[in-house]
């Protein structure tokens, strides 16, 4: 036997597809050629597995040494292949029995003392190889990571000796530290920490029942941050398959994990000078952006104008569809986006527009400038904008800073939420046109009210369907079966970028 057969995993977004790696050891002049892998990867690969598997106690045989990874179009370009490609080698040399490691799947790259460290997307491997039958051996450093796969094929090792000893003599292997994901209560943040503001408080609760994005318009310091930072902890925790999604792009992204928090959702907040490639994701290989790690959560933007233009663009396409692809030049990568967009904006440039208190000494030229720098089609894709005035003198508490009211209001939410997705299988915002002419019927009277308002105010298409959408929402949230006029007057109202200032 020459030829030995057995399994490794790719990253391609948060897949991680099966590889073959082969390794072939024959007569001839000494060398080895690793066929599948870039030039550099394959120069250190073959340094390190070599070290590693002298550094084991075994001998790096002196023949001809092929070794194919398929199928070749995948990316394989880091040292993921290292423990895969060291068995490989020693079963087609006969140091180890060959015939048992195709049940085997490897993921880790060697130390040149032969330690296994750390490689990216664990967790997706873990979840792909489960259930197929193969036990799949990652590095001991990565162990809580692979735990929240739940597998029972899953074992750590800490070096390649340790994998050889299993292979050759079936000593044991250990298994991953079971994370406990117990119910965490470690949120202590509420909205009623925020104090007064209550029309933006029923804002965001609107926002937080029917995931519709919102931009709050103020000036400093009237608490639009709290606010945005308080949103997460009014919609339920996520489910298992949407923890699970949230960690494999933390994997992948080599983002520290808090597994304490790993029910909760993200809240992202980029700053205003992020790169369109850290906001939507790239780089070589291509690593996942902020929208894709506020997936499932909430990405915030504070002083949303001052982004720049084309950071603002890239963010349309995954508004509307959930998911980003970056293109590389080899390759087409999917990362899931599936993000709730708050923003923030001053209400002018100098931020007291509108203020009693303080003099604002833009021109309405500058406002009106200030202003545009949210393109149509952005804004387009906003549900809710409000304004959040500065607080009257002496707001200290208001019933809306009663923690008890707070706690009845997420569970009004989650209820609301329930509602929608037993109606219509998905949640407000995510209705098509058709969804809304069907689930959003208004009575004669509301249709004529409606249609003057888009008309007085200018309201595009795609406004009209964002109120019917919104209405909807406030409907569900008092458990109205119809939208009736005070939720459709009460949904218009949240178009203030519509209006002229
Ligand atoms: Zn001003």
């Amino acid at each position: 036997m020459t030829v030995a057969t057995t399994f490794s995993s790719a990253e391609l977004g948060i897949d991680a597809p099966l590889v073959t790696v082969e390794a072939d050891v024959s007569s001839g002049l000494p060398k080895t050629l690793i066929v599948g892998l870039a030039e550099t990867a394959v120069r250190e690969s073959k340094d390190r597995v070599k070290a590693a598997i002298k550094a084991s106690g075994f001998d790096y045989p002196s023949r001809r040494i092929t070794v194919n990874l398929a199928p070749a179009d995948l990316p394989k370009s880091t040292g993921r292949y290292d423990l895969a490609i060291a068995v490989s080698i020693l079963a087609a040399s006969n140091q180890i029995p060959p015939e048992c490691i195709d049940s085997y799947e490897f993921l880790g790259e060697l130390s040149l003392t032969g330690a296994l460290r750390e490689v990216r997307g664990i967790l997706p491997t873990a979840l792909r190889n489960k259930g197929q039958g193969r036990r799949l051996i990652v590095p001991d450093v990565c162990g809580f990571e692979a735990a929240l796969a739940e597998s029972k094929d899953l074992y750590v090792a800490s070096s390649l000796h340790e994998v050889l000893a299993h292979l050759a003599t079936g000593q044991p292997l250990g298994r991953p530290g079971q994370w406990h994901a117990e119910e965490d209560n470690s949120e202590t943040r509420s909205i009623a920490d925020v104090k007064g503001q209550a029309s933006a408080k029923r804002a965001l609760a609107i926002a937080a029942a029917g995931r519709h994005n919102l931009l709050m318009i103020g000036p400093p310091g009237t608490g639009k941050t709290m606010l945005a930072s308080r949103l997460p902890t009014l919609i339920p925790r996520m489910t298992l398959e949407e923890s699970l999604q949230v960690a494999s792009i933390a994997s992948v992204s080599r983002q520290q994990f808090e597994y304490r928090h790993w029910r909760q959702r993200p809240f992202r907040t980029p700053h205003h000078t992020t790169s369109a490639v850290a906001m939507v994701g790239g780089s070589s290989p291509p690593k996942p952006g902020e929208i894709s790690l506020a997936h499932n959560g909430v990405l915030f933007l504070d002083e949303v104008p001052e982004y720049s233009r084309q950071v603002l663009e890239v963010l349309r396409e995954p508004l509307e569809s959930g998911e980003i692809w970056i293109s590389r030049a080899a390759q087409q990568v999917r990362y899931p986006a599936h993000f709730q967009l708050i923003a923030a904006m001053n209400p002018c440039p100098c931020g007291y527009f509108g203020d009693d208190t303080r003099e604002c000494d833009c021109s309405a030229q500058q406002i009106h400038r200030y202003r545009s720098r949210l393109s149509g089609p952005l804004l387009d894709r906003i549900d809710l904008h409000i304004e959040v005035p500065p607080l009257p003198a002496g707001t200290l508490s208001d019933e809306t800073t009663d923690k008890s009211k707070a706690g009845e209001l997420k569970l009004t939410i989650a209820k609301t939420r329930t509602l929608m997705l037993e109606r219509q299988g998905m949640l407000n915002s995510e209705l098509t046109n058709r969804q809304i002419t069907r689930h959003c019927p208004l009575s004669q009277a509301d249709s004529r009210v409606l249609d003057e308002a888009v008309n007085k105010l200018g309201i595009s298409a795609r406004g009209y369907f964002k109120i019917l959408k919104v209405a909807r929402t406030i409907a569900d949230l008092s458990e109205h079966k119809r939208i009736g006029t005070p939720h459709l007057v009460e949904a218009i109202g949240y178009r203030k970028l519509d209006r002229s200032p």
